[in-house]
């Protein structure tokens, strides 16, 4: 297939097969950048299932550019709470109110511009300018390299380099709905060339794909593994209530509510008898062994929160895992 029949043969499967998502509503000019700018940012390092829920609610408390740049912190971290990776939620209200400073209000329809808000980097800044300014950009994200590996059965380290895979991009070709034509690739990738068992015979792109031909679909990725890191978490309980802190030590989950902790080295933390928790971090893997104390006075920058009015709190899901370990221990 030519790229003119390819684009027609993509944008077909996506009229026939995209899901409905909150940010795929029929809106207006200025909603469908508020729209996407913060799904978008959602979406990083979050699936799409995980997200329409928080989005319905973000955008339901905070509709529009102007209510996000001037929420109060502590609303914002609720709206967002159960989503983890929080400076997210932080960098958007930067990034509203340099927008609403420096543009007028108005998403600034230029990459650059674009990447000099807090938390825009390359692939944000595409996707948005594909899907709020329907300009020709095909983002890269983690389905549309699945898409190339598999379609140009890429497998050395040297091939799947990302500034191969950007040029390898041109096989898409050029569309006159380009918001579309980056969605529908992308949804390509979600929902038919998925990690394992890829629906090939559903795939409008399967007459191109070698991976297809070889009936390999294998994916060569850079291997990375978390480092494991040790720590101890000092359980500090006053009749129902237990001490949090909040975090200005470690550069993870910073300026939440934690349990008081350090990091110890892994012979400490294999010496000790206390209870043991593994949790895993987007960089790391946690081993935490729990210790119980008994503190009737705060730290500096402490709280005690009582357990039946844990909703009530912002609480990073780490904190409410340990919490859960706690209380049933
Ligand atoms: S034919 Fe199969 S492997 Fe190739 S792009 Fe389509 S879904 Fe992926």
């Amino acid at each position: 297939m030519n790229n003119q029949s390819i684009t027609k043969e993509i944008l077909k499967w996506y009229d026939n097969n995209k899901r409905i998502l909150p940010w795929r509503k029929h809106l207006t000019k200025k909603q469908k950048q508020y729209f996407t700018l913060v799904s978008e940012i959602m979406l990083q390092q979050t699936q799409v299932k995980t997200v329409i829920p928080y989005f319905n609610n973000f955008i339901k408390k905070i509709p529009n550019l102007k209510t996000l740049a001037n929420i109060n912190n502590q609303k914002l971290m609720k709206c967002w709470e159960g989503l983890g990776y929080y400076s997210r939620a932080r960098n958007l209200k930067k990034a509203a109110k340099k927008i609403i400073k420096e543009f007028d209000g108005n998403l600034p329809n230029n990459v650059d511009q674009l990447k000099s808000l807090p938390g825009i980097g390359d692939y944000t800044s595409t996707a948005i300018m594909a899907i709020a300014f329907n300009k020709q950009f095909i983002p890269l994200d983690g389905n549309v390299e699945r898409i190339l590996k598999r379609i140009f059965y890429l497998k050395t380290e040297k091939e799947v380099r990302k500034d191969n895979l950007h040029k390898k991009k041109y096989f898409f070709g050029k569309s006159n709905r380009p918001s579309d034509y980056a969605q529908a690739i992308m949804e390509i990738g979600a929902l038919i060339c998925r990690p394992t068992n890829p629906s090939c015979t559903e795939c409008p792109l399967k007459k191109n794909c070698i991976a297809y031909k070889k009936k390999n679909f294998d994916i060569k990725s850079k291997s990375k593994f978390n480092k494991v890191k040790y720590f101890e978490a000092d359980i500090y309980k006053s009749k129902n209530k237990y001490l949090l802190i909040k975090n200005n030590k470690f550069n993870f989950l910073k300026n939440l509510l934690i349990f008081p902790m350090r990091e110890i080295n892994q012979k400490q933390f294999k010496s000790s008898l206390n209870k043991r928790i593994n949790i895993k971090m987007s960089n790391m893997d946690m081993k935490i062994t729990i210790n119980k104390k008994i503190r009737k006075k705060n730290l500096n920058n402490s709280f005690f929160i009582d357990k039946v009015n844990i909703k009530n709190h912002i609480l990073p899901s780490f904190t409410k895992k340990i919490f859960k370990t706690v209380i049933r221990y």
